[in-house]
């Protein structure tokens, strides 16, 4: 049996390598290693899959949301909305551009923003939600945008972890990622559509946001050497977009990967007492960037140090809510309590999840927790 890893791109690569070495070296051939042709490929396959009107690459999925915020001119102070549950990228950009993060639980059961938790934080000086597609599902979306419609607020979805994901908005099955004003992802090797390196986009179909985020990554210019607004530089450069876009083309029979997988280890573990497998919220679908278990009863590092025992990686993400990281104290209450996600920082635990898993893996995972539940 092959080894077990959480993610396998050694084998995905193999699998797609006659096309990927392809496009690779027609970079090289080309040598035009910035914007080069299959960055506006890219962008354009991506729209079209995303049903979206613009898309803007940047370097990274951290650029890509601190982009997003830069745009909507916000000022000093004004406070932002997100989870207390995600990638600390989420909550470390407000904070970079010196706007105030409000952190609230997320529901135990999907792992994505309390809505009337978002509701009650709301003051005179929000100006945007950023929800968190956690694990591959969307967020309470439907909720989220009537929320921000009623209180003129701004919605910057974070869908690093949830590209290629349907969701069922006003009854039109939509892509994650472009219901708020502006989506942003990341094309980190491990994530659902990855690179071989850094990469990351922002999505909207407002033309004026688009147009803005097009100058901000371009150190904030339309033409060369003349500036209009404080910029970054931040690019996806050719040779990813090369990548992901022979990637692109698979994205759908990746995530249908995952959810076979899904589907394997909900129907073995959905019997065991001590677990819960994860829950579907009804109007997302689950693309499963991670498929995580609650564990009870205290056992989460036990269960851990079992599978490790038996081969098997497991990860816990994540451990530490971001209410409860140094980082952030400056801008907490002490004893603001986040009851939800810090149970959860206990209780899960992600099991190997990738486009590559065997039903031999599959099956030796799901016989050795089945195991350790037995003792
Ligand atoms: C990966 C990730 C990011 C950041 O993406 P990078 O490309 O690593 O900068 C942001 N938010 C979430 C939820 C993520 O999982």
């Amino acid at each position: 049996m092959k080894q077990h890893r959480m993610v396998d791109l050694k084998s995905q690569y193999r699998r797609l390598q006659p096309e990927l070495d392809k496009a690779m070296a027609e970079v090289l051939e080309h040598t035009a290693f910035i914007n080069g042709p299959a960055v506006k490929s890219f962008q354009k396959n991506l729209e079209d899959y995303l049903n979206v009107k613009h898309v803007i690459p940047c370097a990274n999925g951290t650029d890509a949301l601190q982009i997003a915020l830069m745009a909507l001119d916000l000022q000093p102070g004004d406070e932002v909305i997100t989870s207390t549950f995600t990638f600390i990228a989420t909550v470390e950009v407000i904070a970079l551009l010196r706007l105030k993060p409000v952190l609230v639980d997320v529901n135990p059961n999907t792992f994505t923003l309390l809505t009337e938790q978002v509701e009650q934080a709301i003051t005179s000086k929000t100006k945007a939600i950023i929800p968190v597609h956690l694990f591959g599902q969307g967020a309470d979306m439907n909720a989220l945008m009537s929320i921000a419609e009623d209180n003129n607020l701004y919605i910057v979805e974070d869908t690093a972890q949830a590209i290629g994901c349907d969701y069922m908005h006003k009854g039109i099955t939509t892509k994650l990622g472009t219901i708020g004003n502006i989506g942003c992802t990341s094309f980190f090797p491990s994530k659902n559509l990855g690179c071989f390196g850094d990469g990351g986009a922002c999505f909207t179909n407002n033309d004026q946001l688009a147009e803005k985020m097009r100058m901000i990554i371009n150190h904030g210019s339309k033409q060369k050497y003349y500036h209009e607004v404080i910029g970054v530089n931040s690019r996806l450069d050719t040779l990813q977009a090369a990548v992901l876009d022979v990637k692109l083309k698979q994205l759908d029979d990746f995530n249908f990967r995952r959810q076979d997988a899904a589907s394997y280890y909900d129907k073995e573990l959905s019997d065991i007492d001590g677990l819960e497998i994860p829950k579907r919220d009804k109007h997302s679908k689950h693309i499963f960037h991670q498929y995580t278990l609650k564990i009870k009863d205290g056992k989460r590092d036990e269960l851990q140090a079992f599978l490790k025992e038996n081969n098997i990686p497991s990860m816990v993400y994540y451990p530490v809510s971001l209410h409860q990281q140094e980082a952030f104290s400056s801008y907490q209450d002490a004893n603001k309590s986040l009851p939800n996600s810090e149970a959860l920082s206990h209780e899960v635990l992600s099991l190997p999840m990738h486009t590559e898993m065997t039903e031999e893996q599959l099956q030796d995972i799901t016989l050795t927790i089945k195991s350790f539940f037995k003792q």
